[in-house]
């Protein structure tokens, strides 16, 4: 199977062109995915968002260039816009672009859905998404359901 396709096997389209679309394949202790290539006779591990914008660019990311979450913070979307840029949720920015946008996340705004800021929570948040789109497709009230549970959790 070509690689694109078994790429796009594990991503789950929201019901909007604008919806997130969602990583449903391996998922790494950072809460993002893994998805496994082969570059010059060895195997490599890419971030799955990161992975879609390259497609969309049509070109390799560069060391300095982030694939930044623009408008989820949702760490399993993969929605590069798919040629219309108005639609991203991932879009290109430096390293410093992504930083001043994670500081103005973090003052309380743009946020949908919160995976939480800290590692293991947000991959805990990662892993119980996943496990409700794969359980019941796309569906908010699951997703939303998965986070607060998760939440409620750790709360009590
Ligand atoms: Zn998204």
């Amino acid at each position: 199977m070509i690689e694109r396709t078994r790429f796009f096997r594990r991503v789950v389209y929201g019901p909007a062109p604008d919806s997130c679309h969602l990583w449903v394949g391996a998922l790494g202790d950072d809460g993002y995915g893994r998805f496994w290539i082969s570059r010059g006779g060895h195997q490599i591990v890419v971030r799955p968002h990161r992975y879609a914008l390259a497609l969309e660019l049509d070109r390799a990311l560069e060391e300095n260039e982030v694939a930044m979450h623009r408008r989820c913070d949702n760490p399993l979307c993969v929605n590069t816009g798919t040629g219309d840029p108005f639609l991203a949720h991932v879009v290109l920015a430096t390293s410093s672009e992504s930083m001043s946008d994670m500081g103005r996340k973090g003052r309380g705004g743009g946020r949908r859905w919160r995976f939480g800021a800290d590692r293991a929570e947000r991959a805990r948040r990662s892993r119980a998404v996943r496990e409700a789109v794969l359980k019941h497709g796309w569906s908010q009230q699951a997703i939303e359901a998965a986070l607060y549970e998760e939440t409620q959790g750790t709360l009590w």
